[in-house]
């Protein structure tokens, strides 16, 4: 049998064993975050190409290379999400969101779309879980976000993760820093490629970004954002470093991390780790004081981070972190002939209204290949029925570990002798 076609490059499906620990990872996103009175948004997964251009930034990776744009049927450019964040800051917007009480505070999960060379922890179809808080730009606001990302990997308990956090300064100090990376890069124009070549002019802070290897070797020579912070902003920094110190957190400054889109300043961060002996940032984000006004909105400081889900569950697979599969079958209905058939459905119909995972055969298979299916789907119990067991009104529950078997009701004490005696074996086995 030949298939028709595959699933495309860089994308992945998700099954229902793997989707139990997707599950459960976002239950601890979701509860974590709404401790901290996060709010879920959830916006379209495109946009017009414009609020990424903006939004992102047309000198990054991302727009320059990475997004899925395409032209709909009415002419109009549109571009399949590439990340959270403009996409939330854009509804806030038109909702008004900004114009009650500050801060607000937001959480999402999305699917994001990048044009990417396809490899492991590297997808053209990824996700992510991101918080997003809106209106303080309080050096107590970058420590919350910071502390949220930290608490999610204590909640997980994975291991060696590091935190790395730097400050990029605000467009005053950095206009300063700029004329020195200018002239730094601009000695240095043939080490870099063609793409950097225009960001020289346009953003020389980009070039620190590059993943060109030619480009990265000059990179890491050039002058440091960290070392040209205003007052302020070096103010900023030092209090958001001392808040994290108190916190009991470890991290060090790399003066080296700019981040990949063009909003940000003052404090970014990354949690990095090892996965499959390369190191990924898993968790990235930081402050993007400007990025409301560049949508047209008011002067709105704001910070938030996006956490890549494909690379925290490699992560926690990696380090054999125990993560809840799908929850297996508690009661399996066997029958044998019609009217047996019919009352199996009828009772499991009851079941599940009260909450019980059960489930009779569909396929009309024999006893026999009911009971094997039943084995598969990992049953806790069964009940099979038959003539006899229609006559009596009563059948017998079996337990499918220890083969212990118990007479109950058909009738209406159903429910009530089930659920008693699945209660009494459950606290046996404690
Ligand atoms: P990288 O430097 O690895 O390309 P990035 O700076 O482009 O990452 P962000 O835009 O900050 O990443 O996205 C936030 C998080 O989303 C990353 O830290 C990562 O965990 C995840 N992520 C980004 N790109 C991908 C991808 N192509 N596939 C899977 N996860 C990704
Ligand atoms: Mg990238």
């Amino acid at each position: 049998m030949e298939l028709l076609t595959q699933a495309p490059r860089g994308t992945q499906d998700v099954l229902p064993q793997e989707a139990a620990a997707w599950q459960a990872v976002e239950r601890v996103m979701r509860s974590e975050a709404e401790l901290h009175g996060f709010g879920e948004v959830r916006t379209p997964v495109f946009e017009h190409t414009e609020l990424f251009q903006r939004g992102v930034g047309d000198t990054t990776d991302i727009v320059q290379k990475e997004m899925y744009t395409f032209l709909d049927k009415g002419g109009r450019s549109v571009t399949l999400r590439p990340e959270g964040t403009a996409g939330a800051a854009r509804a806030m917007l038109e909702h008004g969101v900004f114009n009650g009480g500050l801060p607000v505070k937001f959480y999402y999960f999305t699917s994001c779309y990048r044009y990417e060379k396809a490899q492991k922890g590297r997808l053209r179809e990824f996700h992510q879980f991101g918080v997003e808080l809106y209106g303080s730009g309080d050096p107590l606001s970058d420590a919350e976000v910071i502390l949220l990302g930290h608490s999610l990997f204590e909640r997980f308990g994975v291991k060696g993760v590091r935190l790395e956090i730097n400050s990029i300064g605000c467009p005053a100090c950095r206009a300063k820093y700029f004329e020195t990376l200018k002239a730094y890069f601009g000695s240095h124009r043939e080490e870099l490629c063609g793409t950097c070549l225009d960001r020289l002019e346009r953003n020389p802070m980009r070039i620190l970004d590059c993943k060109n290897e030619s480009c990265g070797k000059v990179a890491a020579e050039a002058p440091k954002m960290i070392d040209f912070l205003c007052g302020d902003c070096r103010a900023h920094f030092d209090h958001v470093k001392a808040l994290l110190d108190a916190a009991g957190v470890a991290y060090t400054v790399n003066p080296s991390i700019v981040r990949g889109l063009d909003y940000y300043t003052r404090t970014v961060f990354e949690f990095l780790a090892e996965i499959d002996g390369k190191e990924l940032a898993v968790c990235a984000g930081g402050r993007y004081d400007g990025l409301v006004e560049e949508l047209g909105g008011q002067h709105t400081p704001a910070l938030g981070f996006g956490l890549g889900m494909e690379r925290l569950l490699l992560l926690l697979q990696a380090q054999g972190v125990e993560l809840p599969g799908v929850e297996p079958c508690e009661v399996f209905l066997g029958y044998l002939g019609g009217a047996a058939k019919a009352a199996a459905f009828r009772l499991c119909t009851e079941l599940w209204k009260s909450g019980v995972h059960a489930m009779c055969d569909v396929n009309g298979r024999g006893l026999k290949a009911q009971m094997k299916y039943a084995d598969k789907l990992g049953a806790a119990y069964s009940l099979v029925l038959g003539d006899d067991e229609l006559e009596q009104g009563k059948a017998e529950l079996k337990n499918m570990k220890t083969g212990e078997k118990k007479k109950i009701s058909l009738g209406d004490r159903f429910l009530d002798d089930y659920l008693t005696v699945v209660t009494e074996q459950e606290d046996l086995s404690f």
